[in-house]
């Protein structure tokens, strides 16, 4: 997910455009700024990429999804579904609306099981939010439609999966939005920052205006307004600088899935070695944005014994089974409600008990993916030297067992 790797002379001059005017603010300062609006053109650049008409910068993708939640009216007394496999923003930002985040299983696309998702939705089921994990595609379609029967609105977590496609059309354009983020080591990164994508004029003006305090935005979509509010709101704004390493990025984002498609290609034949493996199921694998190669043993003991080897050989591949940020069960402050609250809140309401109680055995179709699963990050660029020493840890591990 490596943005990082292809810094060069574009993000220089971007961001020193910005610096020569003076303002870091993505609103006002109108002759100052003379005409920059990096923040602004970097919305409208990333919405057309996306295929839909709006777009929101935010201060982070966790934002991203706070602001979508927020701007879709859920709040205490509300449930959200998302999926045991994550990283733990998805559910952060359930809890800070007020919500209850319940969580539905994997299959073997790693992303939402739509079968499970429909026997998890309730009459307080406020959102959805499959995530799109690891480049690739949950089945979208089937999720909306489910949802759409409900009348549920999506919001899908695209955080790892910005340029990405799935039938023609790109992830985060498939729901109600599209939540992103551009962190230190997401595909294209800003530093910090996020956005969210909707064709949906209202959802976006509130979340335009809920971002920048309740500021009035309608007299001056995509700007400030009037000077009146209709709501409280926060500060997620991104500033002109995050804006300008967006610009330089996305610029660089197809050719950096290319690489990366390449790569995996080869890293992938190189996994091929280890008898018994599958691979997990991309839906679309035109529109892989390759990020990751996630890969399955036939049980839990060769997936240990081989992650062993390869660790052993220089080529040790992330076993999420075990990972504290990204799986259900490892979540310790999740499933014993720990928070800084006095009252307990949002695990419970003020005076009361606990809402809700989090069972770690939750989740078994999951725990027997995950517990069989390996995955390698793939880098933009790899290097002939690189891929030699994991197609020789492959090999190694091959025989071991
Ligand atoms: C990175 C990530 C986020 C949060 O993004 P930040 O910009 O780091 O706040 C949310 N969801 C998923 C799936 C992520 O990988």
């Amino acid at each position: 997910m490596p943005g990082f790797e292809v810094f060069g002379e574009e993000e220089k001059k971007e961001i020193m455009e910005v610096l020569d005017t003076g303002v870091l603010f993505r609103y006002e300062f109108g002759e100052q700024r003379r005409g920059v609006y990096k923040v602004r053109t970097f919305e409208e650049k990333f919405a057309a990429y996306c295929g839909v008409k709006y777009g929101q910068a935010v201060t982070s993708g966790t934002a991203a999804l706070k602001v979508a939640l927020a701007a879709l009216g859920v709040g205490v007394g509300d449930e959200v579904i998302t999926q045991g496999f994550t990283f733990v923003a998805t559910w952060e930002a359930i809890l800070d609306v007020g919500a209850i985040p319940v969580f539905a299983e994997i299959d073997e696309t790693l992303n939402m099981d739509p079968a499970d998702l429909e026997k998890k939705i309730t009459d307080r089921t406020r959102a959805i939010i499959p995530v799109h994990m690891m480049g690739a595609p949950a089945r979208i379609e089937e999720i909306v439609a489910i949802a759409d029967r409900h009348n549920i609105p999506v919001i899908e977590d695209t955080a790892q999966a910005a340029g990405a496609v799935l039938n023609g059309r790109r992830l985060g354009s498939f729901g109600a939005c599209g939540t992103f983020s551009f962190d230190a080591v997401k595909t294209m990164t800003t530093g910090e920052g996020g956005m969210v994508v909707t064709n949906d004029q209202t959802l976006w003006r509130n979340m335009s205006e809920y971002h920048d305090h309740g500021h009035d935005h309608a007299v001056n979509p995509g700007g400030r307004g009037g000077e009146g509010r209709s709501f409280v709101g926060f500060n997620f704004r991104m500033m002109e600088l995050q804006g300008a390493m967006g610009l330089a990025q996305l610029a660089k984002l197809d050719g950096m899935i290319a690489s990366q498609r390449k790569n995996k290609a080869a890293m992938k034949e190189a996994v091929n070695q280890l008898p018994g493996v599958t691979f997990r199921t991309i839906l679309d694998e035109a529109g892989d944005s390759a990020t990751f190669l996630a890969f399955l043993l036939p049980d839990a003991a060769k997936t240990r014994k081989v992650n062993e080897v390869l660790a052993a050989n220089g080529a040790g591949a992330v076993y999420f089974a075990v990972n504290t940020w990204h799986y259900y069960p490892k979540w310790e402050h999740l499933l014993g409600g720990k928070t800084l609250a006095h009252n307990g809140w949002p695990f419970a309401d003020p005076g009361s008990k606990r809402k809700v109680v989090y069972d770690p055995q939750a989740l078994p179709k999951s725990a027997a993916i995950m517990d069989r699963t390996l995955v390698y990050q793939v880098p933009v660029k790899l290097s002939a030297e690189r891929l030699a020493q994991i197609r020789d840890a492959l090999a190694k591990a091959a025989a071991a067992i």
